[in-house]
């Protein structure tokens, strides 16, 4: 049997669950089904249905934000300790079981099984993480004054709801979901519509480690339904959202009621910016990997290169070279570099940038073709002699399409770099160490990496500018999102206290 065969036997194992069952809600440690019946999941590789997917609703959102409410003393008063030993069981749940997330993120998503391996073990290493901060998460500072003795503490929001993307669902979720429980706050999740089957493999595995019924409760459904009804509830104190700078905004709104405080961590149309005195080789890799993992289907992509016009010719040459060798191919298959996008929406939206490329203008050096009609294969696509007024320069397009533009001088890279809505990351390729300083200084972004493809650790903060979010998440800012400052003053003497009304 070749690899491939061998994972989709796997597969199919693990999929016999969810064919025979479907995915229901979960609320309070219970199945639940959707007040709007079902909905149907498919696969984006050959577009078959996976299962049945409870249709969530306003109403299963509020039981859901019930049993959160009532778990939420319970939790929040448990030791932190103990609580720490549950969210480190969740982390060893997700390593035994990595190979199931990954393969039926890849059915789910149409992901890459060599990304996808990786990001399970990533949702695990998440949960340690902020396991490992548990115990400190409600240390505050003693702020002496003349008067007073002040203290300060951390104490956990309450419910918080996430609600997060298809394109790595699995580890999205945990990045939201783990920090969210180690600072004491319970949990309502609102997946992906497209991307069910992981979240509920996650929320066995945390049952399974021993976290109380309603602390995490997942309602599947849509987000104009079951989503904008977790944003207006008034029992969910705060959303922390990944997805669309446009669907950022509705968030926004429709929180506005309630008051809910808002974690947005949004779109981006990023900058890898390549100067001639950079190591070509290594900047070469980068930005094909930046662009062409995870199908482009990244927030962190560099959809933009921006190439000093004297190396332009080779560099681009190089590119297309490697683009067109970038295998597509079954995403079960370890060899697979690229595979199909989510679903029939987002395949249309990328293929019409190949027109879009054309009316513009821009030349189209690699791909521009859809693959076959099985699944929502596109080839790895390379637009040069572009600039950054064209729509294939301004638009996030979230797939494996690069736009290359040339630049003369660093104000002109900066100037490119930084005409645009989005802030989220930046790559800059440089050996001139001033430059770098100068120019990182002066580049519109959250994330920047120097002579570096964007590589993730955990305590530095994530999060993007302008249209790509508001808030960071990582180390204790994760803490600072999901928890409240509180103060207290102790008087330390019989300090003066204004009289009124006294003779
Ligand atoms: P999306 O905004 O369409 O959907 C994301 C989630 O929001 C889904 O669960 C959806 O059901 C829900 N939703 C939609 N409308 C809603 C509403 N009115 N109220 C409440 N919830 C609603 O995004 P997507 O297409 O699933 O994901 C791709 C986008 O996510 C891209 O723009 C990408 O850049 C972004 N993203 C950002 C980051 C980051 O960290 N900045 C990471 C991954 C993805």
């Amino acid at each position: 049997m070749s690899a491939l065969e061998q994972n989709l036997d796997k597969l199919n194992g693990y999929l016999a669950a969810f064919k025979a069952t479907g995915i229901p809600n979960r609320i309070a440690g219970n199945d639940t089904a959707g007040g709007g019946g079902v909905f149907q999941s498919t696969s984006p590789i050959d577009k078959s249905v996976i299962c049945d997917v409870a249709h969530g609703t306003a109403g299963d959102i509020d039981t859901a934000a019930k049993a959160a409410a009532d778990a939420f003393p319970e939790w929040r008063n448990m030791p932190a300790t103990q609580r720490r030993k549950i969210l480190i069981k969740v982390a060893e749940g997700i390593e035994a079981r990595a190979e199931e997330i990954a393969l039926c993120e890849c059915w789910d998503t149409g992901q890459a099984y060599r990304f996808m391996s990786k990001a399970a073990l990533r949702g695990a290493e998440n949960f340690r993480y902020f396991a490992d901060q548990v115990v400190q998460a409600r240390d505050g500072q003693h702020l002496k004054s003349p008067t007073l003795m002040n203290v300060t503490s951390r104490v956990p929001i309450g419910p918080v709801g996430v609600i997060t993307p298809w394109n790595t669902p699995f580890m999205l979720s945990t990045w939201k979901i783990a920090p969210a429980l180690a600072s004491g706050c319970t949990v309502v999740h609102k997946p992906a519509e497209s991307s069910p089957l992981t979240a509920r493999l996650l929320i066995e595995i945390a049952e399974q480690a021993g976290l109380p019924p309603g602390v995490l409760n997942a309602v599947n459904g849509f987000g104009e339904e079951a989503g904008k009804a977790l944003c207006e509830h008034p029992l969910i104190k705060a959303i922390a959202f990944v997805g669309e700078s446009r669907t950022g905004s509705l968030i926004t709104k429709q929180g506005a009621d309630t008051l809910k405080r808002n974690h947005l961590e949004l779109g981006g149309k990023n900058p890898v910016i390549v100067f001639d005195d950079a190591d070509l080789e290594r900047a070469l890799d980068a930005v094909i990997f930046m662009i062409y993992s995870i199908n482009g289907e990244r927030c962190t992509s560099s959809s933009r290169l921006l190439v000093q016009d004297t190396i332009q010719q080779e560099f681009e040459a190089r590119l297309i070279e490697r683009v067109k060798n970038i295998k597509v191919g079954h995403p079960l298959d370890p060899a697979t570099e690229v595979g199909p996008l989510i679903n029939e929406e987002h395949y249309n939206k990328v293929t019409s940038y190949f027109k879009i490329a054309k009316e513009d203008n821009a030349t189209i050096a690699a791909g521009g073709e859809p693959i076959g009609d099985q699944g929502y294969f596109v080839q790895p696509t390379l637009f040069t002699n572009a600039n950054n007024q064209m729509r294939v320069a301004r638009e996030e397009i979230f797939g494996p399409v690069l736009t290359s533009i040339p630049f003369t001088t660093e104000e002109q890279a900066l100037s490119i770099a930084n005409d645009t809505n989005y802030g989220l990351t930046g790559y800059v390729w440089t050996n001139d160490l001033t430059r770098a300083l100068r120019f990182t200084d002066a580049l519109e972004a959250g994330m920047i990496w120097v002579n570096s493809e964007n590589v993730r650790h955990l305590p530095t903060p994530f999060g993007g500018v302008k249209s790509s979010g508001i808030g960071r998440d990582g180390g204790d800012w994760s803490f600072e999102f999901y928890m409240e400052q509180k103060h207290i003053g102790f008087a330390t003497g019989q300090h003066k206290i204004t009289r009124l009304g006294a003779q």
